[in-house]
């Protein structure tokens, strides 16, 4: 990979998201030589996907090239490349653009989605993981509106328009949110032609409540403010099955042939690592992050889960991980103590529309527009980069005066 050797040794990162980017930033370069490794060449901010699919943000708002973030970093190098193989006997990784010798290894890969195994909805199904499958779903949704104007056969017309999303975890609630304040007050505009009732938004979660990992009165708000806003939400009905145009349930079958997937996410391994610490898809690591058995390699974010029951697969402990990791290595070449990582989720959230939030502060449970405030607030500070804040700063404010979301473009890439 035309890395210089040197009398440092290397650390390879494999991943720029969330959790990789802190390591990179925190490690002391004056110890290591560091290569941080990701398949794309930006760094894609993930809670605000369902935004650029629902066409309130541009996607260079929410991603951020690696090259912008860290240039001028000495004694680091970035390298494109998509990582296949891990030999751990002779520490080489293998990618797709050459191999490369580590002294220390850390995985920061994040999560796929997951479709249980099921491959009709594999296939069928469109899923919201990345960047490119944001701008698909954009893409696909306004088609179907396009294509309706054509249609003059009611039911058809009516399939067309017909959404469901599966999956009533924040991301699914957040499109579900974002999909009805599209329905209610751009759609009448754009599609005068077309009658707005047609449009019908199923959300179907598999457990009794949505937002499971919120509290239950948050889980309420939000069942009451999606219901409000038009959103058909099915609880308790987990999905078997789907063709492209029928989707089987537990309750049921529902005729779309636009089912969104956001049921779940798994770790994003790597092949090459041993079973005996992979659990359920990630890999276990001990309160250093390290994986059991292996003296140099490392697990961060969602990857890893942390003995005994692991952390959530949110932004926040990845980015945590990923400082506590780099400043443990500094340490470690200090001749200082390690220090465990110790983490406690204090904040959860989830947003459902315009002045319209659910937030779970320590034992405070806030809702509507105070919640939406602090929603909007946290996530304007987490995105990377000046020109991104203010791109979707500019963004948010003009569509809430506006009540309109400009970025109805469909581009196929
Ligand atoms: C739609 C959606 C909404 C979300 N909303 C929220 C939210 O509101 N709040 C919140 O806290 N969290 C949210 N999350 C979760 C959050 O984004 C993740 O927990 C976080 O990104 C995990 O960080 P990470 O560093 O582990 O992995 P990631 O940020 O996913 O980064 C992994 C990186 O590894 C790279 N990579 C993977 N495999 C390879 C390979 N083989 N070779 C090279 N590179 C590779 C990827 O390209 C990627 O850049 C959301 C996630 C999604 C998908």
């Amino acid at each position: 990979m035309n890395i210089p050797n040197t009398n440092l040794k290397r650390v390879v990162i494999i991943g720029s998201g969330f959790g990789g980017l802190q390591v990179a930033y925190k490690l002391n370069r004056k110890f290591f030589q560091i290569v941080l490794i990701d398949k794309n060449n930006y760094h894609t901010f993930q809670p605000l996907l369902y935004q650029v699919a629902t066409f309130g943000l541009e996607p260079d708002s929410i991603a951020k090239s690696i090259r912008t973030i860290l240039n001028n970093y000495y004694n680091f190098f970035f390298r494109l490349a998509k990582v296949n193989f891990i030999d751990l006997k002779t520490q080489i990784i293998f990618s797709n653009m050459g191999e490369l010798y580590y002294d220390y290894l850390i995985l920061a890969t994040g999560s796929k989605t997951n479709f249980f195994g099921k491959k009709n909805i594999e296939k069928f199904a469109l899923p919201m993981k990345t960047l490119e499958e944001a701008l698909n779903l954009r893409n696909c949704i306004l088609q179907r509106f396009e294509s309706a104007l054509y249609e003059t056969n009611y039911k058809k017309q009516c399939l067309l328009m017909n959404f469901v999303i599966v999956g009533g975890g924040p991301t699914g609630v957040e499109l579900a949110g974002s999909l009805a304040e599209f329905k209610s007050s751009i759609f009448p505009k754009d599609y005068p032609e077309l009658d707005n009732k047609k449009i019908k938004i199923h959300l179907i979660q598999a457990t009794k409540r949505l937002l499971d990992g919120m509290s239950e009165s948050s889980s309420k708000k939000a069942l009451k403010y999606l219901k409000n806003m038009g959103v058909n939400v099915w609880l308790n009905n987990p999905v078997k099955d789907y063709d492209g145009k029928i989707l089987s349930t537990n309750k049921g079958k529902l005729k779309s042939i636009n089912v969104i997937w956001t049921a779940g996410v798994k770790g994003a391994l790597i092949k090459g690592l041993k079973k005996k610490y992979l659990a359920n898809n990630r890999i276990q690591v001990d309160c250093f992050n390290k994986v059991k058995g292996e003296k140099n390699l490392f697990a961060i974010g969602d990857v890893a889960v942390m003995k005994p029951n692991g952390h959530p697969m949110i932004a926040l402990p990845a980015m945590k991980q990923g400082i506590h990791l780099a400043k443990n290595f500094n340490r470690f070449f200090s001749k200082k103590q390690l220090i465990p990582f110790n983490y406690h989720n204090k904040i959860t959230m989830a947003i459902i529309g315009r002045n319209k939030a659910v937030c779970d502060i320590f034992f405070l449970k806030i809702s509507g527009f105070f919640a939406w405030l602090i929603w909007m607030s946290i996530h304007l500070i987490k995105i990377v980069g000046f020109r991104n804040k203010l791109l979707t700063l500019i963004n948010w404010g003009t569509q809430y005066i506006n009540y309109n979301k400009s970025i109805r473009l469909i581009i196929n890439y």
